[in-house]
């Protein structure tokens, strides 16, 4: 009888298993490939491998990554890793003296097969901000678009209340300086602070907020944090106040329609003795037509205003 060992499925279909990521026979994950983190299904990006063998060193660490990975998604990385007459090139070492190693290993295991060697990390309100900003810095425009089509389809509702906070403070100030020459990315941004602000000052969400504010206070941290959490925390307690928008009474409008909720004005039904008259509200701020019931919620614009100043 014919013996299936490994060895002779491997030279069957001209492929070494070890090698590939999945045996494809078995339709599994393979690790031998791989080097992983004890007792887990993750890269460790500390030790190298067959196909991770350019080390990049930064601070104290030194991660092992893919150069062919990494030349397919940044020109800057395939420039340096492929050009022998540069020094990184030609030593095969690349070293990163402005980056913390953290940063470098969030944006390694965004685009490296990572758990069980088959999936990067994905995008998450941890290190979307991180990403982008080492995206623009390393020319990966790919992983910039990944970025931004998650903030776009950024829904806080099914999220934790710590992330969502996690994610509005990030994009208050993270992204500071990269606003000026991207106005896609800073109107995105701004668009998705405004969807978790709305979240986060959601009363269902208040005693949950306020038991996050106190752990973060617990665990302390330098002076400028401590007093930036406190400003990006006083707008969402007092967000109600703050951002909602700025209606004059005397400004009622009779409009086509609310232009926050594109609320219709009712088919008009002659009948009817006592219809109610299809009122809207003018704000000053947004200058903006608003039905009653979105009179009520926050107002772009105001937000707009705040966070310019927060950022000045
Ligand atoms: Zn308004
Ligand atoms: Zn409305």
């Amino acid at each position: 009888m014919k013996n299936f060992s490994n060895e002779s499925l491997n030279t069957r279909f001209g492929i070494n298993n070890n090698n590939f990521p999945v045996n494809i026979i078995l339709m599994q994950p393979t690790t031998s490939h791989e080097t992983f983190l004890d007792g887990s299904d993750y890269v460790d990006f500390e030790s190298s491998s067959r196909s991770r063998n350019w080390p990049i060193s930064v601070g104290e660490k030194t991660f092992f990554v893919d150069p062919i990975i990494f030349s397919r998604n940044s020109d800057y990385f395939r420039i340096l890793m492929e050009n022998k007459s540069f020094l990184e090139g030609a030593i095969g070492l690349l070293t990163i003296h402005d980056e913390s190693p953290e940063d470098i290993y969030t944006l390694i295991t965004a685009i490296s097969p990572n758990c069980l060697g088959l999936y990067p990390d994905s995008i998450n309100e941890r290190n979307v901000c991180t990403v982008l900003r080492l995206c623009d810095k390393y020319l990966m425009p790919n992983l910039k678009r990944n970025c931004i089509d998650y903030l776009i389809e950024y829904h806080p509702v099914s999220q934790a209340v710590s992330e969502v906070f996690f994610l509005f403070y990030q994009l208050c100030f993270s992204l500071n300086s990269e606003y000026d020459h991207d106005v896609v990315l800073a109107d995105v941004a701004v668009d998705t602070m405004f969807v978790c602000l709305v979240e986060l000052c959601s009363p269902t969400n208040i005693t949950e907020f306020t038991r996050l504010l106190f752990d973060l206070q617990k665990k302390g941290g330098s002076a400028k944090d401590i007093k930036n959490v406190k400003r990006v925390a006083d707008a969402v307690f007092h967000g109600g106040a703050l951002f909602r928008h700025r209606i004059s009474f005397n400004e009622e409008v009779q409009g086509l329609g609310c232009h926050q909720c594109s609320m219709l004005p009712p088919i008009r039904q002659s009948r009817s003795k006592n219809r109610k008259p299809f009122v809207l509200s003018l704000c000053k701020s947004c200058n903006r037509e608003v039905c009653v019931h979105c009179r009520r919620k926050l107002c772009q614009r105001l937000f707009e205003e705040w966070i310019n100043e927060l950022r000045s």
